[in-house]
Parts: structure tokens; sequence; C-alpha cells
């Protein structure tokens, strides 16, 4: 409907009832929406908890007053817009794992006269199943009560993978092709599923298990910053990347970390390798991924695909939820 709006301006005379039949149908689909609104639309329109959410802005394109900024937020977390075609923005958000309900993503948007316009999106979130039991066996340390200076580590140091992923808003995004599975070897535990210790269900598995032998090699899954190198007591050998624009991917139990805090890492460079260091019950790679300071599947980072920002009328559709701007 823009399009045939900004077709108006163009030719007046053959486009004119092409323009009424747009402005009538747009009162049909929603008696606030107009041709002048801005559009948010959200996909997957029902997010699975932990799931990347990708955002699509249109904005009607005024060449007298052309936008200036686009701000917005998602679950408490600040999104980055970038313009990719006339009047057509995209970002990236996360859903928490622990939401329930409904989230709304808003963008604000400014122009260049001073006038502000905001557009808002609601996407119902599926009922969550209760975690499927994944017997473990694991050392009989990990499943005794904990004593007040680990607990205290633990704490400190998911503190500090929170830190990692709010600084990662304040890099631009590093990366430009898609991201890569850290390991090519067969996942044996997806993101998600719920963890049976000794009989007792603790948490979910808030990442992706790949199979692997001590000393195999794990891969950063795409361009960024190391972040943090350290030794966790729950994670083990641990690295984590910014690959700036809110997005972290970190990767636990290595047996060796081949790269030093502050180095830009390349897509597929090799950072460490497989390990059995942490909370384990044999060695393998854990995959983990953050959105800012919310835990998302790092397997909907791969399959954003190269390009995610492109122009949504060039990727194959899917079903979004759309709501009009107020
Ligand atoms: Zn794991």
């Amino acid at each position: 409907m823009y399009h045939t709006l900004a077709s108006v301006t163009l030719n007046r005379n053959t486009h004119l009832k092409s323009f009424a039949t747009s402005i009538a149908l747009s009162c049909l689909v929603s008696g606030a929406l107009t041709a002048q609104t801005a559009r948010l639309t959200a996909a997957p329109a029902r997010p699975e908890p932990g799931a990347i959410v990708r955002l699509t802005l249109s904005t009607p394109v005024s060449h007298a007053d052309s936008v200036v900024s686009v701000r917005g937020a998602l679950a408490g977390e600040p999104l980055h817009f970038l313009h990719s075609t006339a009047g057509a923005w995209h970002a990236i958000g996360g859903v928490p794992v622990d939401a329930e309900g409904s989230l709304v993503a808003n963008a604000v948007i400014q122009r260049a006269s001073g006038k502000t316009e905001i557009a808002r999106v609601r996407f119902a979130l599926p009922k969550v199943p209760p975690p499927v039991s994944q017997p473990l066996a694991v050392d009989s340390s990990f499943t005794k009560p904990l004593d007040a200076a680990t607990t205290a580590r633990i704490d400190r140091e998911n503190a500090r993978a929170r830190e990692i992923g709010r600084l990662a808003h304040d890099r631009p995004p590093m990366w430009s092709a898609s991201f890569l599975k850290p390991r090519t070897s067969v996942i044996t535990s997806e993101f998600g599923s719920g963890r049976l210790f000794n009989g007792a269900l603790t948490t979910r598995h808030l990442g992706v298990d790949f199979r692997g032998a001590v000393g195999e090699p794990v891969r950063a899954a795409n361009r960024g910053v190391v972040a943090l190198v350290d030794s966790f007591f729950l994670a083990g050998n641990v690295i984590y990347l910014d690959h700036g624009g809110g997005v972290v991917t970190a990767y636990f139990h290595l047996s060796k970390t081949l790269v030093a805090i502050g180095d830009t890492v390349k897509r597929g460079q090799e950072i460490g390798l497989v390990g059995n260091t942490g909370r384990v019950t044999g060695p393998h790679l854990h995959w983990a991924a953050r959105y800012g300071a919310i835990t998302v599947n790092p397997l909907d980072l791969v399959a954003l695909g190269g390009r995610w920002y492109v122009s949504s009328s060039s990727r194959p559709s899917e079903p979004s939820r759309t709501s009009a701007a107020r």
C-alpha cells in the first residue's frame, strides 16, 4: 500500500483510482491504520522460549521529513534497527526462556522535523511444556548441596556472563555472513531439554551440546571480539565472543583455549579444543548464546542465514503478525 501511495505522487492521474482503493482497504483492515503509519512485524509469530525474533519495520518514505533514527526495545533489551532499503528496517531480539503470555516489541521513529512515531507488535508465546527429563549420571560432587563460597562463585560468574551480553549492545554488528555451528559433529542435547541430575530435575539446558573427543577443534561461529577467557565452576574453561549488535556466543568445557581477551577472531577460526572441564559427564562442546542479557538458542542465529537484514520482500515468506502504530 505504501508503494501505491508513492506512485500517486509521481503520476496522480493514472493512479488515483488505485490510491482510493488502497485507502479503502486500509480502513477495512483496521480503522486506525492509514497509509501514513509505520508498521512493525515479527517472525516467527509464535516464538519458542529462547528464540531469536526477526523484526521488520516499514516507515512511509517522506522526502520532506526523513527518518533520522530508529530505536526500539523487546523484553527489556534494546533493538538495533539496520536500514536495508528505502523505508525498511530490520532488527533481531530475544525471547527470555521464562517469558509467558505475550511480549511487545516497539520501535520509536525520529524524523528530521522532530516528529516521533511509535510502532508496536505484540506476539503470543506458546504454552511452555514441562521439560523432558534426561537422566544424567554425574559425579556426586555436583549433586551435593553447594557450599556458600561455591554458590557465590557461580552467581559471580553468571553475572559476568550477563554483563558481557549487555556490553555487546555497545558494539555495532561485526558480522555480515551467516553464523556457523562451532562443530560439524552430531548434536547430543538440544536447547531447552530438561536435566535430571541423579533423579532430581534441575534446570533447562540453555545451550546446544555437540559430540567431540578431547582435543578436537572448536570454531568461532562468526566474526567477533574475544570478551572472556576464564575457568568457571560449571562451564569449565570458557570463551565468550562479542559479535556486536547485542549478540554473544559462548563455548564451554574446553580442554584448551587458543585465543586471548581482546583478539578479533574470524568466522570459522579455531579458538579452542573440546574438553571435559566443569560440570560434565564426558567430553563435549556446550555452545551457548545471548542477545543482551537474554539467553537464546544459538541454532536460531544459524537459522538467520546471511544477510538477514535484507528487504523482507526478497526473503521467503513466513507467518508473521502485525500491528498498527499508535
Ligand atoms: Zn550442554
